[in-house]
This record gives C-alpha cells, structure tokens and sequence, in this order.
C-alpha cells in the first residue's frame, strides 16, 4: 500500500472551515468554506483503507470512498472523480448534504477507534468541486440513440438520476414536472445554507445538453392523464416523491400561524430565487420579527429554525420529545442551529396550541 495512507495516528481531524457565525446568519449561502487542495490530500491520507470499508458498506449508493480517497491522497483527482461519480448521479450534491454522520462517517473504522472520522463528505464535495471548475464533467454524448422513449414524472433527483441511467442506455427521455424549475426538493425544499441553487441548476443544463427534454409547469393528472402519456412512451416512470405532511393532532391546531414546514420552505426558496411569493410578502410565511416555535426535531426541522433566523426572527425555539442524544437529526446540524442561537427544548411534547386568531389556512 502506498505510503500516503494510514495517516491518522498522525494527522487530526480537520474539516473545511465554517464561516464566521455573525456573518452566515446574514445570508442564505453555504456556510463550509472549500478545502484547499493540500488539506483535501492530507485529511484523505487519513484513511487506512480497510479490508472492509464499513464507510462503503453503509453508504445507499455503496460508493467506493477508500479508493477515491487514495487517489485523492496520491494526487490523481481527475480519477478520483470518475470514480466518486461512477457510482452517484449527483456526487457534488451528496458531497454537501448526505447524512454522513449517520452514514459513512459514522461507521468509518477510525471514528469508532475514537481518532475522529475520516471527513469523507468534504473530500467528495473537493472532488467533484474542482471537477466541474476543471470540465471534467461533460453531458452525455450518444453513439446511438434507440427509437424507445421513457417519459418520467418528477424532476426531483430520482427522477433526474434515472433520466441519466435511461439516457446513458440511449433512450429518447422526456421529464415532466409541475413546478417551473426542475430539482424536486433539491430547489424547494433544502435551503440555500445547505445547498445552493446553482449546484443544481448546472445538473440539470449537463443533463439538458445530454439531450433529455424537460417539460415544467406540467401536472400528471391535471394537464395530462397518465393514460395519455402512456400512449406517448414506451414506458413511464413515476418518481413524484412524498409531498404529503403529518399532521399535529392537538387541540387548536387550526389557528392561524400554524405552518406545515415545506409551506415556509418553499415560499423561502422560491424568494431566494428572485420570484414573487405573495404569502411571503404580505408577512404570513416570514419569521421576520417574530417569536417562532418549531415542533420536531429531524433535519426539516433544522432548516426551518436555521430559516427563521436568517428571516431574522426575534426568537427561534426547537421543541422536541427526546433528548439531544435521540434526535433524529444530524447531530452537525443542531450543531449549528446551536452557534446559530436556537434554543432547543428537549423532553417537550406541546398538549394544545392556544390563542385567538382563527386565520387563514393556506
Ligand atoms: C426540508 C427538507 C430537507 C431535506 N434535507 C435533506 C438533506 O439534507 N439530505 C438528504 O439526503 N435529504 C434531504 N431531504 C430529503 C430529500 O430532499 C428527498 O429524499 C429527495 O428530494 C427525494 O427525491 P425524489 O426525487 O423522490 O422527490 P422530490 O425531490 O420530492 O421530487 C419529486 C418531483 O415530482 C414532482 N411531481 C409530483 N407530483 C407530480 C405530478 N403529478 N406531475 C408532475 N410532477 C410531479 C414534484 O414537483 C417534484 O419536483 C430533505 C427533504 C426536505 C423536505
Ligand atoms: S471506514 Fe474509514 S478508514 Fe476505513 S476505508 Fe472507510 S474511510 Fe477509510
């Protein structure tokens, strides 16, 4: 094995730095800073390459991290690249919002000997960064396109990395979606804090230019039925995700203010966007000023209390069942709610809402 590997005894645990807490909280954008090319080798020289690399066997995609991590250690990011994304359809954007303390940075053999994981997500986020900055990253190019074509519904990213897998087979593929911007949740749900919009705008042009068709502002079942696209493809695929939000079933629950999270997210993203969000405007889904409660304690849950506060609330509270331990959430991610002054209320199960005003549901 080379030399370059097995490092931790000796190297720490770095990750990219944050940006300054006064001065995140004033914007929407990402808060990690990029690592720079050495810290990127030297952070991935800490690996020692397992014989079984439980990174890779609790990654969802199984994708081959020693490796590109030797690569990267070694210098050779061009083939780092191809083979981070020989595995994942969107490699930039697991990079920057992948679980991984739940995935394989929590499993990585030298986290559980206690030396600090080796910071798998920020070295693939380096990777497949300098790849597009480099052009590494090119539409797909057909040899020979089939006469079959697949129409998809849904352009969040399964429905986006199943257009490439299909295309790439050299299927004709058509994407149909409701809402104006391909992406699904990708543009309106996860903020910009986590994942800037242009992240993945520039997928979704590579994958126009691979020459898939994308249909916005098209509603399967209400500007066409599914039997009228069936007539138009040889086959359809539908990866409409889950839209539906579970209900709190208390006393009071239908007052006035009382906001599902993907109501408040969408309307913040699509603001961040530069479009006109009337709800948004008029005050009735901004924090601003305001003493906001959030009930749950998952990662919807972070990004509407990070949200609040760059709204500029005047109080933002997190209310959960459990204790931190059993939070559902990333534990990276309370930590910065945390820095970012939320307050968490652990062991707290609300009984009934109160108040006067019985208005609007949206
Ligand atoms: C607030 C929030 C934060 C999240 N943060 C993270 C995170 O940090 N890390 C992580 O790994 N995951 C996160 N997730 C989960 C992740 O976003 C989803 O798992 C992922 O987007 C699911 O992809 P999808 O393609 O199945 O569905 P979606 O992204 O929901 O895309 C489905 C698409 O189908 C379209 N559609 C639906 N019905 C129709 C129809 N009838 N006709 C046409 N089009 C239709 C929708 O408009 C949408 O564009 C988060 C989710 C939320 C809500
Ligand atoms: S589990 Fe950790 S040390 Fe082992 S191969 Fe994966 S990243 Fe390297």
């Amino acid at each position: 094995m080379t030399d370059k590997m097995l490092k931790f005894v000796k190297i720490g645990q770095q990750t990219p730095p944050k940006r300054k807490i006064g001065t995140r909280k004033e914007d929407f954008n990402e808060i990690y800073d990029e690592f720079v090319t050495k810290k990127a080798e030297e952070q991935s020289s800490r690996c020692s390459q397992c014989g079984v690399p439980f990174c890779q066997v609790h990654c969802p995609l199984s994708n081959n991290i020693p490796d590109w991590l030797k690569l990267t250690a070694e210098g050779r990011l061009k083939e780092a690249y191809e083979l981070s994304q020989s595995t994942n359809n969107m490699p930039e954007v697991c990079g920057r919002i992948c679980p991984q303390d739940r995935l394989c940075e929590g499993n990585c053999v030298i986290e559980q000997s206690g030396h600090g994981t080796v910071t798998i997500g920020s070295v693939e986020k380096y990777i497949n960064d300098t790849a597009w900055e480099q052009g590494w990253v090119k539409p797909i190019s057909l040899k020979h396109e089939k006469d079959q074509s697949v129409g998809i519904i849904g352009a969040g990213p399964a429905g986006l990395a199943a257009a490439e897998q299909l295309r790439k087979n050299g299927y004709k593929i058509t994407v149909y979606d409701r809402y104006d911007r391909a992406g699904g949740l990708l543009i309106y749900g996860i903020p910009n804090f986590k994942l800037e919009k242009h992240v993945v705008e520039r997928r979704t042009k590579l994958l126009k230019d691979g020459g898939i068709k994308f249909v916005q502002n098209f509603e399967v079942g209400k500007d066409a039925t599914l039997e009228q696209l069936r007539k138009k493809h040889d086959a359809i695929l539908i990866a409409t995700g889950v839209y539906k939000p579970r209900e709190v079933e208390l006393p009071g629950n239908d007052l006035g203010n009382i906001f599902p999270a993907m109501e408040f997210l969408t309307a913040s993203n699509k603001k961040g966007l530069g479009d006109k969000v009337d709800l948004f405007d008029k005050g009735t889904l901004n924090a601003e000023g305001k003493d906001v409660v959030v009930i749950g304690g998952g990662d919807t849950a972070m990004d509407c209390v990070r949200t609040s506060v760059r709204q500029k609330a005047k109080s933002v509270k997190c209310l959960y069942r459990r204790d931190k331990e059993n939070m559902p959430g990333s534990a990276r991610e309370v930590a910065n709610a945390e820095e970012e002054g939320v307050e968490f209320v652990w062991l707290s199960s609300p009984k009934e809402f109160k108040g006067k005003n019985k208005i609007l549901k949206i």
